[in-house]
């Protein structure tokens, strides 16, 4: 990797360009914030009339409501991310339970209630937790406990790179019934890769992360507000105040030479840049460029090979309030989550949001066969929808929601490029986390220090 240093020699006017910033995800957005804290001017460009990137909101033609391009869920092991939102004046937005408690119903319409006692250390509270629920017969409950050892020396864990989740946790002695009610639920949440195709290690970090610190690391932090509104537009408003400045509807170009970045190009508009950070997904790194320059070519030939794996939503508009709960988890269904979003958002909201992640098998059904599942699901899983009527229903097919953890996919790029001046952020580099708002935020952060580090401001 080339030292980033060599970009940074005194500007000539005794003025430093702005460090431009592609994308205004959590990635780019998390990345210009800390530099615009440290005092960097940055200029933040999105491509997309709306900030958020895959975490974003849009408005519901019928009902003016702003929904969601999908449902997120954080933890309170999101260390990087809540720091981002504690940066940004927006901590507020979100809300963390006191512990880990997920109501779940079962493929019987039984409502069971997974719950991590508050006064018991991790990981202890989430044995405890699982030995109290009664959505499982005892024995499975039980071999919880065979992973006790290997949740207490999870950071000791050398794995076998070709092992998948599922192998690792038969390995581990955990049951069928366990794997089937909770394991799998949260490792697809976590992956949005089905258990037997996904690596192990991403999901044992995040295992790690979530069981082997504080307790309210399993808790799980919900937005109090659409997407963009939750985190986007705080952080715009934080770079704008620090004479930053953000820009939508900008699709960006990076002019390169031999010496590195010279500029990035928006509009016809050439904005004279030696720092960029990009901080756009795998899929998009190879349109940053009109021809490849030579140092980056194998980082974008990894980038362009990675797979992708979709995640789809099916909002319903019922007239009337039919669950209980702000959310609750499903198994033995095609949907896996339902959030009611009137519960969490207030009466800015009146729609259930319905996830289906790893959902290349629903993907290509059409809008109608997915609003019918989704509808028939509902009502055998909520009692009250049943006798509610329809109002309104509407499906979102994030189709390149994640990159894939299957094995075999090509390495994951670190934040320093062979380029000099380029340097990369997004859930998709090296962060050793699955594709999350957390490996986002983590390299956003990584790449605005490495910027910082090389003596830029
Ligand atoms: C439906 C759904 C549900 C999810 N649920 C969860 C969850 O519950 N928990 C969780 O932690 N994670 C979840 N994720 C994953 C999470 O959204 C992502 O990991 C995270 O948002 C990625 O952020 P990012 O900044 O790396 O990339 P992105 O958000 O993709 O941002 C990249 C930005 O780059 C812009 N861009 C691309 N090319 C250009 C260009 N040439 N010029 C200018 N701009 C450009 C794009 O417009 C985009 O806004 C979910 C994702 C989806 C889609």
């Amino acid at each position: 990797m080339t030292p980033l240093t060599q970009k940074t020699g005194p500007a000539p006017n005794g003025v430093r360009p702005h460090v431009v910033v592609i994308g205004a995800g959590f990635a780019g957005l998390s990345a210009a914030t800390l530099l615009a804290e440290r005092g960097v001017r940055v200029i933040v460009l999105d491509a997309r009339p709306r900030l958020g990137g895959r975490a974003t909101a849009f408005e519901d033609r019928d009902t003016g409501e702003l929904v969601d391009n999908g449902q997120h869920v954080m933890f309170g092991c999101y260390r990087e991310t809540l720091a981002f939102l504690k940066r940004i004046g927006a901590e507020g937005n979100v809300q963390t339970q006191p512990a880990l408690a997920i109501p779940f119903i079962g493929p019987e319409g039984l409502r069971t209630e997974l719950r991590c006692p508050v006064w018991l250390p991790a990981p202890l509270h989430l044995l405890a937790g699982v030995l109290r629920w009664r959505g499982l017969p005892l024995t499975d409950r039980l071999s919880a406990l065979r992973l006790a050892p290997a949740l207490l020396r999870l950071g000791n864990q050398s794995l076998d790179r070709s092992e998948t989740v599922l192998g690792w946790l038969r390995a581990h002695g955990q049951s069928a019934g366990i794997v089937t009610a909770l394991w799998e639920p949260l490792a697809i949440a976590a992956l949005n890769q089905p258990i037997a195709q996904a690596a192990a290690a991403p999901f044992v970090r995040v295992l790690q992360e979530m069981f082997s610190t504080d307790k309210t690391a399993a808790s799980l932090v919900l937005p109090k507000r659409p997407l963009h509104e939750m985190y986007a537009e705080p952080a715009r408003a934080f770079i704008e105040s620090r004479g930053g400045e953000v820009r939508t509807g900008a699709l960006a170009r990076v002019i390169a030479d031999d010496s590195g970045v010279t500029a990035v190009e928006v509009r016809g508009e050439r904005i004279p840049a030696t720092h960029v950070i990009s901080a756009v997904p795998w899929h998009a790194l190879r349109t940053l460029f009109a021809a490849v320059p030579p140092p980056l070519a194998s980082t974008i030939a990894d980038a362009s090979a990675m797979a992708s794996m979709p995640i789809v939503t099916v909002n319903l508009w019922y007239d009337r309030v039919v669950m209980q709960d702000a959310f609750v988890g499903l198994t033995g269904r095609t949907v896996q989550w339902i959030f009611d979003k009137r519960r969490v958002f207030g009466e800015a909201a009146s729609h259930l949001s319905l996830v289906v992640s790893a959902a290349e098998a629903v993907t290509p059904m059409t809008r109608d066969e997915l609003v019918a599942l989704a509808v028939r699901e509902v009502a055998d899983a909520l009692p009250d929808a049943r006798s509610a009527t329809l109002i309104r229903a509407t499906v979102v097919r994030e189709r390149q929601a994640t990159f894939s953890l299957t094995h075999g996919q090509p390495k994951r790029p670190p934040s320093l490029t062979a380029l000099p001046g380029f340097v990369l952020a997004g859930d998709w580099t090296a962060t050793d986390l699955p594709g999350t708002i957390e490996s986002a935020a983590l390299s956003g952060h990584r790449a605005a220090l490495a910027i910082l580090d090389s003596g830029y401001n």
